[in-house]
Parts: C-alpha cells; structure tokens; sequence
C-alpha cells in the first residue's frame, strides 16, 4: 500500500536507485520510485553484468592521457573522443587528466576497492537469501593479453591490488590455454581474479522490480522528473504535476548533472557511451567472465547466452548507434578467441555510463538539505557499487551508523 507522500521517493529505476528503493522497503519505510521511461532504460540493462572488485584501479592511471591522444582520431578506439566543442567535457577531461599522477590513482583505488569489496560480499548475501534469479555466479574473471610488453606492465602495475583486498595471480601463456581452450595461440599470458562475479543485469533489474512490488512499493515508469524544489522536497514531473515525499534519492545515472542547479551543486558528470552485442549460447563458450585487455572488450558468459561489451566515447548523449564501435567489439573478440561472432546475429545495445573525472561516486546528502541524497556518478562499475552502495544510502536515510566510511564519495568534494 501506497502512502499519498512517501517516506522517501527514488527518482531513477537504474540498478542503484532499485536497490536504494528495496531495501528502504526492507527497513520498513514507504517508497515510491519514479522513472522517465521504466525500469531498466539506462545503462543498467543490457551491460556486462561483472562484479569486479578487480576493477578498483581508476581509468585515470599514469600514462592514460598519452595514449587516450594517440587514439583521439581513430572511432574504433577503445576509447573515442570525437573532436567537438563542449566546455562541460573539455573542463572534464582538464580535471581527470590532472588526477592521472600516482598519488591520486592510489587514493582512488582504495576509495573504490573499499565500496567493491564490501558490495561484492553484499551482494552475493542478498542474492543467496532472497533467491534473486539472475544468475550469479562466484565465476572469478581473467585478463588476456596479446602483447607480452603490455602484459609484464600490467603485472607490475597490479602488484599494489594485493594492498587493497584484491587476490589475483599471473598465468603465462600455457595456463592460460589450460584454463580457456578458446584462447587464441597469440595470446601472451594473463591475469585471474578469483574473488570477481557475474550476473545477468537485467535478470536483476528485473528481479528488484518483483522485490519492490512485493514489499508494496510503488514504482512509476513514463514520469520524467523536470525539476527538483529541495527546500519542499518535492519534484515536478514533465506533465506538470508535482510529488513531495519525506525525503528524495537522486539516482538518475548518467543524466543526473541537470539537476545541478536545482540542488545547488556541483554535478560533473560526463555521459560515457558503451555498447554491447548479445548472442545466444554456442556449443562452448568460454568458461569464466574475461577482459580482452588491448581491445578493452570484456565477454561474459550465461547459461543462455554471451555477450561482448565495453567501448568508451565520449560524445555527449548521442542516441544514434555507432556501427563502427560494435564492430569493434566482434573484431576484438575474434582477435583472442575462436568463437563465432556474426555482428548481424548480435543484439546490439548502448548506454551511457555516469562518469566522474575522479572515477569515484557520489553518494550522500546535499550540505545544505540532509534529505536530499545523491546515489550516482558509479561509471564502469554501477552494478559492482550497487549493494554498498545501497546500504550506505539507507544507513544514512535510517539515522543508522554506516559500517565503513563514507568520506570519500560525498557530494561536497566537487564543490
Ligand atoms: C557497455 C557497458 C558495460 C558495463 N559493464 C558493467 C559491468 O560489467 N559491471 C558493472 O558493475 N557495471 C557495468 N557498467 C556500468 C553500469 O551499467 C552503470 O554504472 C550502472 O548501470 C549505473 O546505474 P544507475 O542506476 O546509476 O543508472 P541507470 O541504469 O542509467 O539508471 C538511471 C535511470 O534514471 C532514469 N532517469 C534519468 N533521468 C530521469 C529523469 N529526469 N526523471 C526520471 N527518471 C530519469 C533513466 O531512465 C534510468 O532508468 C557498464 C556500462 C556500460 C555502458
């Protein structure tokens, strides 16, 4: 049963504000989700599905800039920047670029191991308790190389993850054919992660809608939020019509900066556009989530089916599909595995990531309205972030002490 003005109203039916909205219903609060189209229609749906405390290192390592400039001008890229005027992504980029030295690369990545860890836990406990049927598993992830030079960098760079909670160990090339007989022969060597996961995003999208309804929480889809009134706590939705609730969770993923003025801060965000191809399962398919490191093409694997991901462009929220970025990704896998990859039997899919030039997301209430809060800004790693992330934000919400420290994510930090 709905209350006329909910304890708390999420704006976002993404991975994150689903799972804000579940468990506040679990903590026995009402909560009324609204989205602009319906549950799922952002990057949450069709993305890769790891759960990677794996991925704690931030995209703003030393050395990216050179070699995201020797990509600028080539649209397969992994990652594309079309040349355009934009002074939001120009002042992006000035900031993320200033965070590419080692100090600020170490602070980022034990800020996000820590959210990644402590969600990877979560999440396999919520998913086992409540019978979540997205198909989880415990499957761990490997990196492959191609070139050897890359792959003793990379070896090296990955020496402090041990540091941060994250087990891994080097394979040469022997094991690795060992471990995934669809390796080509070129590849080099690699690198496993056993404690990383995966799932089905939009199993799970669709898993937490079935939670919400059945705790009685309502969710709104068509209700696009054009304004946010902090002060009243209240929100206008595109048909005019306005909904005030206890307190409001801003989880609108990669479209959250239009609400910076609204709520008086800083949101600087950049939209970062990924693509995935979907393909029903082969006779074999490889056995475990992987990460086909020079192509940046990540391939995870279902009962029912695999699918190739990742690809990074930032062209603003541009909606036309990029034939050239989904060839890219059929290209790259067939550069590693020996697995039939026909681009036209693929389902094609893009989104758009929340990116922050810290690599770090923002969670927790405005300074100056403690019930408003932001849960956004989780980039290549919203559905790794997604259970934390969750209970960082009921905690808060509840008055609950949160079991680890929330410092690093808050919304002042742009300011
Ligand atoms: C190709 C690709 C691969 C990825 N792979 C992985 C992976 O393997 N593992 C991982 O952890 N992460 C991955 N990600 C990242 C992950 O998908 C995102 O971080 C995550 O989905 C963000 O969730 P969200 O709920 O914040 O945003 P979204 O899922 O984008 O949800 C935001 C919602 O807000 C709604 N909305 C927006 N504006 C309004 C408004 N004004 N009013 C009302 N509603 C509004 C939208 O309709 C949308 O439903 C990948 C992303 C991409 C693109």
């Amino acid at each position: 049963m709905q209350a006329e003005r909910p304890d708390v109203l999420v704006v976002g039916a993404g991975v994150i504000g689903l799972s804000i909205a579940h468990r506040l219903l679990r903590a026995g609060r009402s909560v009324c989700v609204v989205d602009r189209a319906h549950p799922g229609a952002g990057a949450s749906h069709g993305n890769c599905g790891t759960i990677t405390p794996s991925h704690a290192p931030p995209l703003a390592a030393p050395g990216v800039i050179r070699k995201a400039l020797g990509w600028t001008f080539r649209p397969d890229a992994p990652l594309y920047i079309p040349l355009r005027w934009d002074p939001d992504l120009w002042r992006w980029l000035w900031k993320f670029a200033g965070r590419s030295n080692q100090r600020d690369w170490w602070q980022a990545a034990r800020a996000k191991a820590d959210l990644l860890n402590a969600s990877r836990q979560r999440l396999q406990h919520w998913i086992e308790r409540e019978a979540v049927a997205c198909g989880f598993e415990s499957s761990g992830l490997l990196y492959a190389y191609r070139d050897a030079a890359a792959f003793d960098a990379h070896c090296a760079a990955h020496a402090p993850l041990a540091q941060l909670g994250i087990r891994f160990e080097v394979l040469d090339a022997a094991t690795m054919h060992r471990r995934e007989p669809l390796l080509r022969d070129a590849v080099a060597g690699g690198i496993h992660f056993p404690d990383d996961a995966c799932l089905r995003p939009d199993r799970l999208v669709a898993e937490l809608v079935r939670l919400i309804e059945a705790d009685q929480g309502t969710i709104r889809g068509s209700a696009e939020v054009v304004r946010i009134d902090r002060r009243g706590k209240r929100v206008q939705l595109a048909d005019g019509q306005w909904l005030g609730a206890g307190k409001i969770v801003l989880a609108t993923g990669a479209w959250s900066p239009r609400f910076a003025a609204d709520l008086g801060v800083p949101i600087p965000l950049q939209p970062g556009k990924g693509y995935s191809l979907t393909f029903e399962r082969p006779a074999s398919a490889p056995a475990m989530p992987m990460v086909l490191r020079e192509r940046a093409v990540c391939v995870t694997t279902w009962a029912d089916g695999f699918r190739l991901g990742s690809t990074m462009e930032f062209s603003g929220y541009n909606d036309s599909p990029n034939p050239v970025r989904l060839d890219a990704l059929a290209r790259g896998a067939q550069e590693y595995l020996d697995l039939p990859v026909d681009r036209a039997r693929g389902e094609a899919w893009h989104g758009w990531r929340p990116m922050t030039w810290d690599d770090l997301p923002l969670i927790g209430p405005l300074p100056d309205a403690p019930d408003i809060v932001l849960a956004t800004g989780h980039g290549m790693l919203g559905v790794s972030m997604s259970a934390a992330t969750a209970d960082l934000v009921v905690d808060r919400l509840c008055g609950r002490d949160a079991e680890f420290d929330a410092a690093p994510y808050r919304v002042e930090r742009f300011a």
